[in-house]
């Protein structure tokens, strides 16, 4: 009786001490939300629940994958397309909308934050707006099925706000943040109405919040339809976020002000932020002096990362003050027929306590319009050596290692 009451003891200690620290673990976390200025949407992590568990142990093993958990990565990719000419081809090869990401998934999934420009609505609709044989514009969107292939990648992060988005009107809008809301990705730059097109999307993962805003600027174009449309978000109209043109220049020149009041309200409430353009001179390398002063702008106002997107071909990465300028990820899946359409990089942003510690690019390369593989070797070298130049060209120092760029961030 006597030695059974002093085994119970130290098992109750035990115990004490383990509520103690779960009651201040959860203090914490209530206290960081009450903080949280703005909607986050916490992902369901993927990640087994070992190196995710934030739990103390005293294990010294456990505590060094602790620390190596402190590491968080951003993984971002281009343009998604699953439509048109990838669809048909899935569908004549009987394969599923997993098969564009088989060979990357791994890669992508490396990632806590993995984006990617949804440049197409996922829907069923059929009315759409004036197709390029009828005299208006390419008309593009994913099938529902398609969803499965974003899933199976991983995504957890889109950018809405680009010049496909609505093609088939608002409706095609409402299925595609229908579909991603069910989900749980997080996204922004298109919504039901100006507000929501514009709002912070925010990703918490490993006690680090990322937060998003996206801008377009296609979103003044008006394309051809019944009826036609234009794509900007107003208050009481959907659409996509714009970035605005100050029409008092000749010509037109961006006009960064809103967007840097935009900065400035939500810098504070995030660790990280990512500016999204989709934006800049379609099949095309250039990068346009307007472009640099006006990212140079946006990262002096605040932002960590600006990822633009839209001219179908992978442009310079400038590292301005040490922070990444992606002009253009290029196409990441699409069916585009020009070789340079069909290659891009897999970009991979590592963030220690919360300050960038290594950014590197992968190579890949769109194969038979169906399929998106990692290149190594002779098959990187022409891909490896045009993104090196003209990265170099916008004063970026970068290195060649193990077939990826990694460029100096420091
Ligand atoms: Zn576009």
């Amino acid at each position: 009786m006597r030695k059974g009451f002093l085994i119970l003891i130290p098992l109750v200690i035990c115990v004490a001490v383990l509520a103690g620290f779960i009651f201040i673990y959860n203090l914490g976390i209530t206290k960081e939300n009450e903080h949280s200025t703005v909607a986050v949407i916490k992902q369901e992590e993927t990640k087994p629940r070992s190196q995710i568990n934030v739990v103390t142990t005293p294990k010294p093993e456990a505590s060094k994958e602790l620390k190596r958990d402190e590491s968080l990565k951003i993984v971002a990719v281009g343009d998604i397309l699953l439509g048109r000419g990838v669809g048909s081809r899935l569908k004549e090869q009987k394969k599923d909308f997993t098969y564009p990401f088989k060979q990357v998934a791994d890669l992508l999934r490396k990632g806590d934050v993995i984006f990617g420009n949804l440049e197409e609505p996922i829907t069923d609709k059929t009315h759409s707006l004036t197709g390029i044989k009828e005299g208006g514009k390419w008309v593009l969107k994913n099938d529902v099925a398609a969803f499965e292939g974003i899933k199976y990648a991983g995504f957890n992060l889109l950018n809405l706000a680009n010049n496909h988005i609505l093609d088939y009107y608002e409706d095609g809008l409402f299925d595609t943040l229908d579909i991603l809301d069910k989900s749980g990705i997080v996204y922004t730059g298109a919504g039901k109405n100006i507000d929501q097109a514009r709002k912070l999307a925010v990703i918490e993962k490993k006690g680090v919040k990322v937060g998003m805003l996206s801008y377009t600027d296609m979103s003044e174009v008006l394309y051809k339809g019944n009826p036609p449309l234009r794509f900007k978000a107003e208050n009481n109209k959907a659409g996509v976020s714009p970035l605005e043109y100050d029409f008092s220049i000749k010509p037109a020149k961006y006009d960064y002000k809103a967007m840097e009041q935009d900065i400035k309200k939500v810098r504070s409430s995030v660790d990280i932020l990512i500016v999204s353009l989709h934006w800049g001179q379609e099949e095309s390398f250039d990068v346009l002096p307007e472009q640099i002063n006006f990212a140079h702008h946006i990262i002096d106002s605040g932002a960590d990362i600006i990822l633009g997107h839209h001219p179908h071909q992978f442009q310079g990465i400038e590292i301005y003050k040490g922070k990444p300028i992606v002009y253009s990820m290029g196409n990441f899946i699409f069916d585009q027929n020009d070789p340079e359409n069909q290659e891009s990089f897999i970009l991979e942003f590592e963030y220690n306590n919360k300050k960038l510690s290594d950014f590197s690019a992968i190579p890949v390369r769109t194969i038979q319009k169906t399929q998106v593989v990692p290149q190594t070797g002779k098959s990187a070298e022409s891909l490896l050596n045009r993104e090196m130049e003209l990265s170099k060209k916008l004063s970026s120092e970068c290195t060649l290692k193990n077939d990826r760029i990694v460029f100096g961030v420091n």
